[in-house]
């Protein structure tokens, strides 16, 4: 596997770059935020400092998740309760706390790939279903729905062929349905992962640019309430589904 190492301590990089080669895999290091956006594309799996000179690696996390859905784990000094819980939601696999013991790392790196291998090796069709179109080792996938496509990694979204304009966030909003277009996200999770802390993102935010992605689109159905819950990608469904949705 090519495992994308994003660490900004020299002995720290050097440390976890033998030991993963060690067990076979390659490796490419990055210290900086934005070289981890470069290098992303290529990765099957992500080990995640949080402690980085150019960009918090919280927001790094939430920026990736947006576009890769590979395996990450984020292996930080950051030890709080709330740090772990935020890792988690904002799209870690699995959170490890330095100093850590090597071996133990490496066991759950291999516990992470088993189980996120589904989702990110495209022979097992797990991801996206049917409506998911190719993609790179880890990378997002474009995701159609009916007319609309969105292609996470190029940040566009076409309707009829035609690219649509959204927001920054709302754009974050619809690529983050898409990662998993089966599955409909919580309000809590959503805000977490776009506003970076459900307690500060304001919940009504969400609900207008959900509103803005409906109206731009010109496709109220694209992004479907779950109520009381969240939001899911309204995937074009086969008309027994259809009439389903309608009686909702
Ligand atoms: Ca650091």
């Amino acid at each position: 596997m090519h495992a994308l190492l994003v660490e900004d301590d020299d002995r720290m990089a050097q440390a976890l770059g033998t030991a993963l080669a060690q067990r076979g895999h390659t490796v490419r290091r990055v210290d900086r935020a934005l070289d981890a956006l470069l290098h992303l594309r290529e990765a099957q799996f992500v080990l995640l400092d949080l402690g980085l000179p150019d960009l918090d690696g919280l927001e790094l996390l939430r920026r990736l998740r947006t576009v890769c859905d590979a395996p990450l784990i984020v292996v930080t000094a950051r030890c709080e309760e709330r740090d772990i819980v935020q890792g988690l939601r904002a799209g870690a696999d699995d959170y490890v706390v330095k100093p850590f013991r090597m071996a133990e790392l490496m066991a759950r790196i291999d516990t992470v790939r088993r189980r996120t291998a589904r989702r990110t090796d495209p022979a097992g069709g797990a991801v996206g279903g049917p409506d998911a179109a190719g993609s790179g080792p880890g990378g997002a996938r474009t995701v159609c729905s009916g007319d609309v496509e969105v292609d996470p990694a190029g940040r566009t979204v076409t309707v009829a062929g035609r690219e649509v304009a959204l927001t920054r966030r709302e754009f974050d909003v619809l690529a983050f349905l898409a990662v998993r277009p089966d599955e409909a996200r919580s309000r809590e999770e959503i805000l977490d992962r776009i506003w970076g802390d459900a307690f500060l993102g304001s919940s009504r935010s969400l609900d207008v640019h959900v509103a803005g992605i409906r109206a731009k689109t010109g496709r109220p159905d694209l992004v479907r309430t779950v109520r009381g819950f969240g939001y899911r990608l309204g995937l074009a469904r086969p008309p027994a589904e259809d009439a389903e949705r309608g009686a909702r």
